[in-house]
Formats: structure tokens, sequence, C-alpha cells
């Protein structure tokens, strides 16, 4: 059985006063999240504070992003190594904001991914399509050619060990959801698409569906066959809300 994840993306934001907060108030009400794992990816500077104040919990680190680089002249950037070494478990590569707002390419993405799972890292590798683009008809395409730049690169079984997350860019941050049966299609689809290649990578996968998840629709999401967690943007700044998408992935 997959283990659900739970994983919360804080973007840009907070201070080390309000992350301090928002670590305690998870801390404060983990014991009822039996099941499920939860994992929190604050900006990088709040990594290490971060790092202690989960320390002895369930509670995974994780980044929100990578360099494709292991290390040297590369202004600004941060090594998968890094990020190992204070104490991460995942990071998120792909995300929609890297995408969009910074031009990363699905080639560029899948290098990420690579020196990411070189270094130990579980990568959280995010997919998703426009909305112009499901008005088009195309999201399987999309969603294939984000995923075949890292199979072609890594070959299938690198993703058995990482997770997807499927991020429709139409729903993130937009208060929009994809409705259960939405997420649940593409989720399969991915899963199909895997299995053809390798059944047992595709068995193994955790997919994620990330897109304005919040306390009051987790469940139907969650409940679905092939859906194993939440990449969780602004109920995950929450911690009751947090908390409660955590209890609502227990199996
Ligand atoms: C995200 O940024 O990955 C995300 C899913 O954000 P939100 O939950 O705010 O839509």
């Amino acid at each position: 059985m997959r283990q659900p994840l739970i994983a919360g993306n804080w973007k840009m934001n907070g201070s080390l006063d309000s992350v301090t907060a928002l670590v305690e108030g998870i801390k404060a009400g983990l014991a009822p999240v039996t099941t499920a794992e939860m994992a929190v990816c604050p900006p990088f500077v709040y990594l290490p504070a971060v790092a202690t104040l989960i320390g002895g919990t369930s509670i995974s680190l994780g980044a929100q992003d990578v360099s494709d680089q292991e290390g040297g002249a590369y202004t600004g950037e941060v090594a998968p190594g890094m990020l190992t070494d204070v104490g991460c478990r995942y990071v998120i590569v792909g995300h929609s904001e890297r995408r969009s707002l910074y031009g990363e390419s699905d080639v560029f993405t899948a290098s990420k991914f690579a020196a990411a799972r070189k270094a130990g890292l579980i990568p959280i590798l995010c997919v998703g399509e426009l909305l112009e683009e499901r008005e088009q008809g195309i999201t399987e395409q999309v969603v294939s050619r984000q995923l075949d730049a890292v199979i072609e690169l890594e070959g299938v079984s690198a993703l058995a060990d990482a997770v997807i997350a499927y991020e429709p860019v139409w729903a993130i941050g937009t208060g929009k959801t994809a409705s259960p049966d939405q997420a649940q299609d593409v989720h399969a689809f991915i899963r199909g698409k895997l299995a053809v290649l390798d059944a047992d990578v595709a068995a193994k996968v955790r997919i994620l569906y990330g897109g304005s998840m919040n306390a009051g629709n987790a469940a139907e999401l969650l409940a679905m066959a092939d859906i194993d967690g939440g990449l969780i943007g602004g109920a995950s700044l929450k911690p009751a809300d947090f908390l409660a998408i955590g209890t609502a992935a227990n199996r």
C-alpha cells in the first residue's frame, strides 16, 4: 500500500517568527494524524530552523526548488547536497510557478530531478496543464510530455521512489479545485502510462493532487483510487487546515 503524503508548499511566505509558530501549531495537533506522512517545504533560509523545530517528530522536511548542479560558480543557487545537509528528504521540482515565472523547461526540470535523486533526495515532480490546454483537450499530452522528459533522462525506474504531483495550473492558488473525477482521470492516466513501461513502478509511485486542496474538499479528493496525497499551498499555512487534510488522508 502507498503511504499517503501531505506536503505543504509554503512558497515565499513567512518570517522566522511566523514559521516557528506554524511548525509549533502543526506539532501540537499532529498526534491524531497517524498513517499519512506530513512534510513541510519552507523557503530555503528557514530550512535549518524548521529542521530543528521538527526534530523528534514524524514530520518530513522538503525544499521548494534545487539546482541541477552539484556545486560551484552558480550564484544564488542551492545544490542538492546542501539540502540533504540540512535535513531535507524531499524537494519540489518543476512547480508551475518555476515553469511559468522563471521559464524552466521540461528538460531543465528533468535535470533537477536527476540531480536531486543523485544526492539522495526524493523529488516531488510537478506536472499539470494550463487552463487553455485543458480547454483544448490536450491535458494528457501535456502531462505526458512533462513526464517523458524525466523518463528519457533517468528511465522509468527513477519514478518508483519519487513522488509525482498532478497540479492543474488553473487550480493553483485560484480556489478552483479539480473535481475528484477530473483529478482521478489524470492520476489514472499517469499511472496507466507508467504501467505500460513498468507495472511495479506504476503501482509504487505516489501521485499527489495539488490545486486549492483544503480542509473542506480534501476527503473527497483523497478518497479517489489513484490520489495518494496532496501538495498543499495556501491551506498549508494554517495549522488546523493542514492537519485536517492530513487526517483526511488517513487510510
Ligand atoms: C501549490 O502551489 O502547489 C498549490 C497547490 O497551491 P494552492 O494549494 O494554494 O492552490
